[in-house]
């Protein structure tokens, strides 16, 4: 397994790799690698030749209030990981490689990008998106693997393709979770033992919300409120948003009568926590 700081090494790589026929998979990655990560990584490696990995903390997409100081790193376990998963390239560039001085350009992603985690994380799929944008340029991948948990994440990645013209087919692969439910996050590592009791909230919520929905249920106000009350019966529980909207244009539906996505974010003790589910297909 190669391991490759310099965006140019990673370039050459890739260019070889292309010219010699193979078809190559990217899973980007902030590390701390899990088992969610690691069923990326199955999926990359199943589709294509060549399976690169990157892991980087992105600044940019951290508000300033945020996280990325105290964001869990573990380079060596990822590294040990990483060749277990087959990966043939990790791709692990510093601040200053990705950002040098006078580094000044952003892609943006418009409408999508105001719902949802937009509203709370202003400027953050900002960030997201000029990242992937550099990982993609810098890795060549025929295909990319993301993540469902990060449902609004995958649809502003498929959205900046679409719109960009990128040559990347983008793959989205279901949330992994644990034997209880909890969708698996690097963040979980933040939860004392109660407020992992807490966490589960999120997904009884989603529970709640799909029961509600197959009992005929049409007012997503209804359902919204049912399921804060749920969240906030739980102790640590801080919501930040519960929505139910548009599973691709990701705006508040007024009614349910065809397919819908219930997205949440959850604060629980410091730990932001966010879970979806589509609560009705059609
Ligand atoms: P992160 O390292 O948190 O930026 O996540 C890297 C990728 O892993 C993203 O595409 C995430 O959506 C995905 N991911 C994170 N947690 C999970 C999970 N529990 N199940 C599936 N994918 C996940």
């Amino acid at each position: 397994m190669e391991v490759i700081e310099k965006i140019a090494l990673m370039q050459e790589v890739s260019e070889k790799w292309r010219g010699d026929g193979n078809i190559i998979s990217l899973v980007p990655t902030m590390g701390f690698l899990h088992q969610g990560h690691i069923e990326l990584l199955r999926v990359g490696r199943q589709k294509g030749d060549r399976l690169i990995m990157s892991i980087f903390v992105n600044p940019i997409q951290f508000g300033p209030q945020e996280d990325y100081e105290t964001y869990p790193r573990d380079a060596e376990g990822d590294l040990n990981k990483a060749r277990s998963a087959g990966v043939d390239a990790v791709f692990m560039p510093t601040v200053k490689e990705m950002y040098p001085d006078g580094f000044q350009s952003t892609v943006r992603v418009e409408e999508i990008t105001k719902y949802l985690c937009g509203k709370s994380r202003p400027g953050h799929f900002d960030g997201v998106t000029t990242v992937v944008a550099k990982l993609f340029s810098t890795t060549k991948p025929h295909l990319a693997i993301f993540g469902q948990k990060d449902y609004q994440q995958l649809v502003v990645i498929k959205r900046m393709v679409r719109d960009l013209n990128m040559d990347t087919g983008i793959i989205g692969v279901p949330t992994v979770r644990e034997a209880d439910g909890l969708a698996i996050s690097s963040r979980n590592s933040y939860l004392s033992p109660e407020e992992r009791s807490s966490a589960l909230s999120l997904k009884k919520g989603l529970g709640l919300a799909k029961a509600m929905v197959a009992e005929g249920e049409k007012d997503p106000v209804k359902i919204k409120n049912a399921v804060r009350e749920l969240i906030l019966s739980h102790p640590f529980t801080e919501i930040d948003y519960i929505t139910i909207c548009d599973p691709e244009k990701l705006a508040d539906i007024e009614i349910i009568d065809g397919p819908c996505l219930l997205a949440l974010a959850v604060r629980v003790g410091k730990a932001r926590l966010i879970d979806n589910a589509i609560v009705r297909e059609n």
